[in-house]
C-alpha cells in the first residue's frame, strides 16, 4: 500500500514531517509522496528520516492553478495540480520558480488581514504566521477567526470569510495550468491532475472528457484517479478517461492530519483509499523513459 498525495505542517497539514513519516510507517505504507503546497521543505526534512525507517519517499508538490481560455470567468476557481520527481529531484530552475510563488502568496495574506480588518475583525498577521510554522495558508486564518470567536467553526470561517467566493476573499497570482504542466515536466517530473471532481463540470464527461483531452495534448502525464473525496464511479470514469487519453492514474488520501479530521493517511475515509504500488511503478518507468528521450 502506498499515499501519493499528502500534506506536512510546512504547508497546512498538522504532522512535522518526521511525524508524517512515523504514521506511514505505522499504517504499513511501503511509498509514500509529500504533496506540499508550493514548498519542498517537509519532503526535505523528511527525507533523511524516512530512509533511516526505510520509507520510500517521493518528493512532490501541489500547486495551485487557473484554467485558461474562455469560461474561466472573473473569479475562475483554481485548479490543484500535483507534480512528483519519483526519479530525479526538481531542477533548480524549478525551484526558483516556486520561490516565486512562495511570494505571490505573501501577498495574498497581508490583502486578506486588510479586508479582515475592515470587517471589524481584530486579526494581525503575526497571530497567523504562528500557527503557520512554514507557509501560512487560509486554514491557519480559520484557526484564528475561530478561536478568537468570530466564527463557531473553521468551516464557517471558510464560508463566510475566506472561501473563494466569500467576502474576504483576495485573488493570488497563480500560474495558467498548462504552464505549470509544462514546468513540472520541464523540470523532469509528473504533472497530476488533482482531485478532478473538485473541477466544474468534473463529474460530467461530457464537458470534462474534452478539458482532459486538452490537457494531455499540453503535455499533462497523469490525473489523480484515487482520492479520499471520490466515489466508486468517480474512479471508474477517471481510470477509463486515464486508459483513452494515455494518462497515468495517480491517487492517494490528502492526508492534513486534524486540520482534515476523519481522513487517515493511505486509507482515506472510512477505508475508500487505495493505492497500489504499481502506480508508482509506472511514473518511474514514465521518468526513466522520458530520460532516454532526451
Ligand atoms: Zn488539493
Ligand atoms: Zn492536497
Amino acid at each position: 500500500m502506498i499515499d501519493l498525495h499528502s500534506h506536512t505542517d510546512r504547508s497546512d497539514g498538522t504532522l512535522s514531517p518526521a511525524a508524517l513519516v512515523e504514521r506511514a510507517v505505522q499504517t504499513g505504507l511501503t511509498a509514500l509522496a509529500i504533496t506540499d503546497h508550493d514548498t519542498f521543505a517537509g519532503y526535505e526534512l523528511a527525507l533523511p528520516v524516512a530512509q533511516a525507517r526505510r520509507l520510500d519517499l517521493v518528493c512532490g508538490i501541489e500547486l495551485s492553478t487557473r484554467p485558461e481560455g474562455p469560461g474561466g470567468g472573473q473569479r475562475p476557481v483554481s485548479i490543484h495540480l500535483l507534480g512528483y520527481f519519483p526519479a530525479e529531484p526538481p531542477s533548480m530552475e524549478f525551484r526558483q520558480w516556486i520561490q516565486s510563488m512562495l511570494k505571490s502568496r505573501h501577498q495574498r495574506n497581508l490583502g486578506l488581514i486588510d479586508k479582515l480588518r475592515s470587517f471589524g475583525l481584530d486579526i494581525s498577521l503575526e497571530e497567523v504566521q504562528a500557527l503557520g510554522k512554514h507557509l501560512t495558508a487560509r486554514p491557519h486564518f480559520a484557526q484564528v477567526l475561530l478561536r478568537k470567536g468570530y466564527v463557531s467553526s473553521l468551516q464557517e470561517a471558510f464560508d463566510v470569510y475566506l472561501a473563494d467566493e466569500a467576502k474576504a476573499a483576495v485573488a493570488r497570482d497563480e500560474p495558467p495550468l498548462k504552464e505549470a504542466i509544462r514546468k513540472i515536466g520541464d523540470a523532469g517530473g509528473i504533472a497530476s491532475l488533482a482531485h478532478p471532481v473538485r473541477i466544474p463540470g468534473g463529474r460530467d464527461r461530457a464537458v470534462f472528457a474534452p478539458f482532459l483531452k486538452d490537457l494531455a495534448a499540453a503535455g499533462l502525464h497523469a490525473i489523480e484517479v484515487i482520492h479520499t473525496e471520490h466515489q466508486p464511479s468517480d474512479i471508474a470514469l477517471y481510470q477509463q478517461m486515464a486508459n483513452e487519453f494515455g494518462l497515468l492514474a495517480t491517487g492517494g488520501s490528502d492526508f492534513h492530519g486534524d486540520t482534515k479530521p476523519g481522513i487517515e493517511l493511505g486509507t482515506g475515509r472510512n477505508n475508500n483509499v487505495h493505492v497500489d504500488a504499481a502506480l508508482l511503478d509506472r511514473m518511474r518507468a514514465r521518468c526513466a523513459a522520458g530520460q532516454e528521450a532526451l
